[in-house]
């Protein structure tokens, strides 16, 4: 049973490391950013409000994404472990998670985080604009969720340092080099649990 969370910046490659982690560990993955986007994409009610924040480049809010994730969790609650994508992203949030999971006796393993500069993140965001053509991914948008990361979001790197659960490992670099980083640091988290 492995449970992850990959935790970072707006354009620390998440989603990519994600995918390899996917397919090595057999994990189900759980990204907030994903959910929300498609809960946009079929319109619905959650979709629509979540859109606002969204487009501002802030947080949306904290029972929207816990109860989205615990929608999900449990249609996928057999399964041999999960990889959390986005998600904790306050101390909030991190705190329900950990609640959910200790329902299930099945705790957060560790939480990976990928450093990454500035100025590269920036680079990559504006990169995925020409591919991906998300509302988000414009330069002031950019400095939005920046600030949110930074105010919200990072205290939950401490909250996961405090329960020995929590390294971080560099992100810039070669796919494969980066994910060969991510795999030895949950080698050296997954039997504390
Ligand atoms: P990125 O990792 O590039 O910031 P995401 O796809 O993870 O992109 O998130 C896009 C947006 O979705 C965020 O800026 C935020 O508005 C919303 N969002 C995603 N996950 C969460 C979360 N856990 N809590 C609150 N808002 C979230």
């Amino acid at each position: 049973m492995l449970n992850l969370i990959l935790f970072g910046p707006p354009g620390a490659g998440k989603g990519t490391q994600s995918e390899n982690l996917i397919r090595k560990f057999n994990l189900v993955h759980l990204s907030t950013g994903d959910l929300l986007r498609s809960e946009i994409k079929n319109g619905t009610a959650l979709g629509l409000e979540a859109k606002r924040y969204m487009d501002e480049g802030v947080l949306v809010p904290d029972a929207v994404v816990i109860s989205m994730i615990e929608n999900k969790y449990n249609q996928n609650a057999e399964a041999g472990g999960f990889i959390f994508d986005g998600f904790p992203r306050t101390v909030a949030q991190a705190e329900a998670l950990d609640a959910m999971l200790g329902k299930h006796a099945k705790p957060i393993t560790c939480m990976i985080a990928l450093e990454v500069p500035n100025d590269e993140l920036l680079r990559r965001t504006l990169e995925r604009q020409k591919i991906a053509g998300r509302a988000d991914d414009n330069e002031e948008t950019f400095r939005k969720r920046m600030v949110e990361y930074e105010s919200k979001t990072r205290p939950v790197a401490e909250y996961y340092s405090a329960q020995e659960k929590f390294k971080s490992v560099q992100g810039v670099g070669e796919i494969d080099e980066i994910f060969a980083g991510i795999c030895t640091a949950i080698d050296a988290l997954k039997f504390k649990v």
